[in-house]
């Protein structure tokens, strides 16, 4: 039978080890002295300064199983997660990486013999990608001959531009060509661009089709300043990445990665709490509950707690995104702890760290539940208080000071609190609701009308999902025949 994810990260970092790579610990997810950075998104953050050189360490070759987060910054799959087959918030990024030491041809050579003797993948499926060239740098003809030598057929080598083919480091520093492996799931996939009425791009496209699943980099040039021509680098490099979840899915013979053995005992607690099945067609909140599971366990173990600014803020979203897709599968007692939980479980033997903070991890999760939970209560009857009030009054403009209120003393956006205020025919006093923003500033309390709509996103695709009468919980007004 098929290997098990488990199974696929052991095999993966003991075949580079026996060509010579040092096993490296995964980083955290918090990256270490890059503030500028968000979270751990790729295996080479913890070897930034070695690529570079500002940092020398006693191995030149590293292979690691790098947890990763991309929901944020630069790459943010938040949106994407629930929705395609192959994003995740939180993911296990594999890499084998070269300090100066082997080249291209060694890396190319690898990543084949480990695909398709390792894994035994069909070399009928698989595909492969080159920089074709763009804004003076030269197509990556070596990569190519070097993929052709390994018994890649011309016709399976798509030569793409810099968008999907060229990595840098940032608009200076090392950078290069890179080549992807694709493996084909069926032309009968659904295909966003044919559903949008275009051609299916393949290789290049947005659809589930045609997966990529490594991606190798090689750094072969640098850029001193910004826009300068590139130099070539003495001693290039190697970086590649592989998402675990990607090849378990191929490996296993799925077309999702939620249908591996990393997410079926995940989605299976979810359907046991929430007594509704599992299937692909109607399992985005299935799959959105599973994968923020995930993430929350990890970034709540590497020391994020939930917040309204920076990392925290991003944890938030992401739990909160979980229960509110909890609640659209009528789940409407805390839950979401026990989510966490199976996570712990399920991969505490390969990651002890969650182990170790079990206690505090499902704390933080249950809390963050009953604080939003609370909130959304609150807020909801306090605006129904407000536009009984209003209505009988004849009043059409709730005031600032309200608005304020709301917002200070359970969290309300604004922004929503008008929504709500719009579908009575009311209104709220937005520029009034500032100025008392100002006050709050001027008191000290710092407050910033953006900031606040953002956090509010959030409670507004509820309000989106759920329908404005389910969200208010009305009960028994004009809900007949509306079928749900
Ligand atoms: P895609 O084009 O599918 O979004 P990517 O090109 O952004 O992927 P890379 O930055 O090249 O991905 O990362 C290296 C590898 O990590 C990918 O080849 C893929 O296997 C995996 N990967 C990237 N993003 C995700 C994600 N959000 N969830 C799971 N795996 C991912
Ligand atoms: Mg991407
Ligand atoms: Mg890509
Ligand atoms: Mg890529």
């Amino acid at each position: 039978s098929a290997l098990t994810a488990s199974e696929i990260r052991e095999a993966f970092l003991k075949f580079f080890e026996e060509r010579a790579h040092r096993r490296v610990p995964s980083s955290s997810l918090v990256p270490a002295n890059d503030p500028t950075l968000l979270f751990t998104n790729a295996g080479m953050v913890q070897f930034k300064d070695v690529f570079t050189g500002r940092e020398r360490r006693d191995y030149s070759r590293a292979t690691t199983s790098q947890k990763c987060v991309r929901a944020g910054g630069k790459h943010n799959d938040l949106d994407n997660v629930g929705y395609t087959a192959r994003h995740h918030t939180f993911f296990e990024m594999l890499g084998n990486f070269s300090f100066g030491d082997y080249f291209k041809a060694d890396a190319i050579a690898y990543g084949w013999e480990f695909v398709t003797k390792t894994l035994g993948l069909s070399t009928e499926r698989l595909a492969i990608t080159v920089f074709n060239g763009e804004d003076g740098i030269p197509w990556d003809e070596e990569a190519f001959e070097l993929w052709v030598k390994q018994g890649v057929s011309r016709d399976r080598i798509y030569k793409l531009g810099k968008k999907d083919n060229f990595w840098a480091m940032g608009d200076t520093g090392p950078c290069g060509p890179c080549s992807e492996i694709h493996y084909h799931q069926g032309d009968d996939i659904p295909c966003v661009e044919e559903a949008a009425g275009n051609k299916c791009l393949g290789v290049a496209c947005d659809c589930d089709r045609w997966l990529e699943i490594w991606n190798l980099v090689f750094m072969q040039f640098e850029r001193k300043e910004k826009d300068a021509p590139l130099i070539p680098l003495p001693k290039p490099s190697i970086d590649t990445g592989a998402g675990l979840e990607r090849i378990a899915s191929v490996v296993q013979g799925k077309r999702s990665n939620y249908d591996t053995d990393l997410f079926q005992q995940l989605i299976a607690r979810v359907v046991e709490i929430s007594g509704k099945p599992y299937a692909q067609e109607t399992g985005a909140s299935h799959r959105v509950i599973a994968d923020h599971g995930r993430a929350a366990a990890f970034l709540i173990a590497d020391g994020v707690q939930p917040s309204n600014e920076g990392r925290g803020y991003v944890l938030r979203r992401i739990m909160r995104r979980a229960i509110r897709h909890g609640t659209l599968l009528d789940v409407d007692q805390l839950f979401f702890f026990k989510v966490v939980d199976r996570v712990i479980e399920l991969m505490g033997d390969a990651y002890p760290e969650l182990r170790e903070s079990r206690p505090f991890i499902l704390k933080v999760a249950e809390h963050e539940e009953e604080s939003f939970r609370r909130t959304l209560n609150r807020g909801m009857k306090m605006i129904e208080d407000n536009v009984a009030r209003m209505k009988q009054a004849s009043e059409k403009l709730m005031s600032g000071a309200d608005v304020f209120l709301l917002h200070g003393t359970y969290g309300f956006p604004w922004d929503l609190t008008q929504i709500i205020l719009k579908e009575h025919g009311l209104d709220a006093d937005i520029p009034g609701f500032e100025e008392e923003l100002k006050k709050e500033a001027e008191r000290g309390k710092g407050g910033d009308l953006n900031k606040e709509k953002a956090i509010g996103d959030i409670y507004l695709k509820l309000l989106e999902k759920l329908g404005p009468t389910e969200f208010l919980g009305y009960e028994g007004e004009g809900h007949e025949g509306e079928g749900s």
